[in-house]
C-alpha cells in the first residue's frame, strides 16, 4: 500500500469516508513524504524514542513517526478523525490516538503512562497554525521531560520564534521561546506540500529545551509581563512603553527610568535592542527598587 502523505493516497481516504476538510480547525494536510523524512532525519527518531505529535490529521506524519519511533501518541481534536485513522494506521501498533483538544490534555500524566522504557520524548507536529503559540506554551510552560521539538507553523510565526535581537521578528515571543529553548530554523515549506495549500507560507523549527531556563527568575508571569511590556508600542523607548505599563507609571517616570538605569539598560532604548539578559537585569531591579 502507498504511504500515506502522498496526494494518491490521500485523496482515496478522503473519498472512502467522505471527509471534508474543516478550515477552522487548520486542517492543511502533508502529501510530500521528501518533506516529511528530511525532518524526521534531522530528528535523529530510533526505536527507542517516544513521540508526541499534534494534530495527526488522516495520519501522514504519524505513519513515518511509527515507522522509525518505539511509541507515538497523537492527540487529534476533530471526532471524525478518529475513525479515519483507525483505518490509516491500523498497520501499525505502536500508535495511540486520543482524541482531545491538545490545549486541555494532561500531557505530564501521557509521558508518565505512555513511554515506559523510551529513552527521550519528542514533539514532532504538522501544528494547527491558528493556535501554534499556545499550543507551544502550553508545553513550554510546564517543565516537562521532552527533549526537542521538530515544528511546522506559519513561516512569519517561525520567524518570530526563531529571532535575535535588533530584528524586525524580535518580540516578547522571540524572549519566551528563548527563555525554555534554543530554536533553529531548519526550513521553509512550499504550499504545494499541503492538500489543501494552506494561505500562508510555512516553516520548520527545530526547539532545543533548555536543562534550566536561560535565565534565573523567580517569578516568570512577572518577567514575561515586562517583556510584553516592552514591545507595547515597538517604536516607543522602554521608558515610554513602562510608562504604560506600570500602574501610575506616567506620574512615577523618574522612579522607572532610576529603576533601568540601576539595571544598566539605557531608557532611551526600545524592546527590540535588548537581549533576555537585559531583561533579566531589569527583573532584578524591580525586584529590588524600593516601593
Ligand atoms: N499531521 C497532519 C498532516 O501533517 O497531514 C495534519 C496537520 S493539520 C495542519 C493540523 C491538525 O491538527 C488537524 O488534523 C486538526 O484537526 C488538528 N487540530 C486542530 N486543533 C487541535 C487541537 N486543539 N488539539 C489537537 N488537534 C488539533
Amino acid at each position: 500500500m502507498k504511504d500515506i502523505a502522498t496526494a494518491g493516497r490521500t485523496k482515496q481516504i478522503l473519498d472512502k469516508h467522505g471527509f471534508k476538510f474543516k478550515k477552522s480547525l487548520g486542517q492543511n494536510f502533508l502529501v510530500d513524504l521528501n518533506v516529511i523524512r528530511e525532518v524526521l532525519d534531522k530528528a535523529y527518531i530510533s526505536d527507542k524514542t517516544g513521540v508526541i505529535e499534534v494534530g495527526p490529521g488522516i495520519g501522514s506524519l504519524t505513519e513515518q513517526l511509527a515507522k522509525r519511533a518505539q511509541k507515538v501518541v497523537a492527540f487529534e481534536i476533530d471526532q471524525r478523525l478518529i475513525p479515519v485513522l483507525d483505518d490509516t494506521l491500523s498497520p501499525y501498533s505502536n500508535v495511540k490516538v486520543i482524541n482531545e483538544d491538545i490545549l486541555k490534555a494532561d500531557i505530564e500524566a501521557v509521558i508518565q503512562t505512555e513511554f515506559d522504557g523510551c529513552e527521550e520524548v519528542i514533539v514532532v507536529a504538522n501544528l494547527p497554525y491558528y493556535i501554534t503559540t499556545p499550543i507551544l506554551m502550553h508545553f513550554l510552560e510546564r517543565n516537562l521531560s521532552i527533549s526537542r521539538y521538530y515544528v511546522m507553523m506559519q513561516k512569519e510565526v517561525g520567524e518570530r520564534i526563531s529571532a535575535r535581537p535588533n530584528s524586525k521578528a524580535y518580540g516578547s515571543l522571540s524572549i519566551a521561546i528563548d527563555y525554555f529553548t534554543e530554536a533553529k530554523v531548519i526550513r521553509n515549506v512550499p504550499k504545494g506540500v499541503f492538500m489543501p495549500p494552506p494561505n500562508v507560507d510555512s516553516i520548520i523549527v527545530e526547539m532545543t529545551a533548555r536543562v534550566r531556563p536561560k535565565v534565573a527568575v523567580d517569578d516568570e508571569g512577572v518577567f514575561f509581563a515586562l517583556t510584553r511590556g516592552a514591545f507595547a508600542q515597538r517604536r516607543k523607548t522602554i521608558l515610554n512603553n513602562y510608562s504604560m505599563l506600570f500602574e501610575e507609571g506616567k506620574e512615577n517616570k523618574g522612579r522607572i527610568e532610576a529603576m533601568l538605569k540601576q539595571a544598566g539598560v539605557d531608557p532611551k532604548r526600545r524592546g527590540e535592542s535588548l537581549a533576555i539578559e537585559d531583561f533579566a537585569r531589569i527583573y532584578e531591579s524591580l525586584k529590588s527598587y524600593p516601593e
